[in-house]
């Protein structure tokens, strides 16, 4: 079902969210305060308008109280986030999602009642450490603070041997949910299947849990 979207500031996260959202063939307002970024976006979303999104009057002549979900991507000015969020919250909106610059940021907007609080450059800089330090590590995926998913890929080190060889939920804690072997996806994997080289692992745990399995398959 086509939703409408609201992204509000069209630096560089929300200009690509506006990007991905029109390409998914979703209806997206761009909203910014800047008429050259604006103009940017103008051809690219589906209406784009300029406006200080800190003034309630401009948020309720943009309808945006209508909206089911927003985007706020102002960056480094917290106080415009922090006021735009509270004011998009008092007006009803279901589901805000906020662009937080640091873990202050982030504490003030869960307060205030922020549905979604996005760290970009902490996240990928997670999953990109985790796949530098492993050549086996293809992604990492945060769960929520404590939880996540990784891919691995099978080497020397995993082939040829079966999930109950391995004994990989006793020995770390973590479980195989999934394993991808070329085009197929093998769901709840048979513990006796012997994994092959090249396999790709979909394992879930504990984030210390996830890290002592990646860490023993560094070679
Ligand atoms: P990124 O890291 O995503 O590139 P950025 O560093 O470019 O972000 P900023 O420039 O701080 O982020 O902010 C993103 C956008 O938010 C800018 O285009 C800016 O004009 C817009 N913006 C800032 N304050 C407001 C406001 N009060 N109302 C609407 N837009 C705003």
């Amino acid at each position: 079902m086509k939703k409408d979207y609201a992204v509000i500031g069209l630096g560089r996260f929300g200009a690509s969210i506006v990007r991905e959202l029109i390409e998914l063939e979703m209806d997206v307002l761009a909203v910014d305060i800047d008429e050259n970024r604006v103009n940017e976006y103008a051809d690219i979303a589906t209406k784009s308008a300029i406006g200080d999104t800190t003034d309630e009057r401009v948020l309720k002549n943009l309808g945006l109280g209508n909206f089911d979900n927003v985007i706020v991507a102002i960056g480094d000015n917290i106080q415009s986030s922090i006021l735009t969020t509270l004011l998009l919250k008092d007006m009803g909106v279901k589901h805000v999602s906020v662009k937080a610059q640091n873990n202050y940021h982030a504490r003030v907007l869960d307060k205030i009642g922020a549905d979604m609080v996005i760290h970009p450059e902490r996240d990928m800089g997670k999953r990109i450490a985790h796949k530098l330090a492993s050549t086996s590590v293809l992604d990492y995926l945060e769960l929520s603070d404590e939880h996540s998913i990784v891919e691995i890929k099978a080497q020397e080190n995993l082939a040829d041997q079966s999930l109950l060889d391995l004994d990989i939920r006793a020995e770390y804690g973590v479980s195989v949910i999934a394993i991808k072997r070329d085009e197929d996806i093998i769901v709840s994997p048979d513990p006796t299947v012997n994994i092959q080289r090249d396999d790709i692992l979909i394992v879930i745990g504990d984030d210390q849990d996830l890290t002592r399995f990646e860490k023993s398959l560094i070679d």
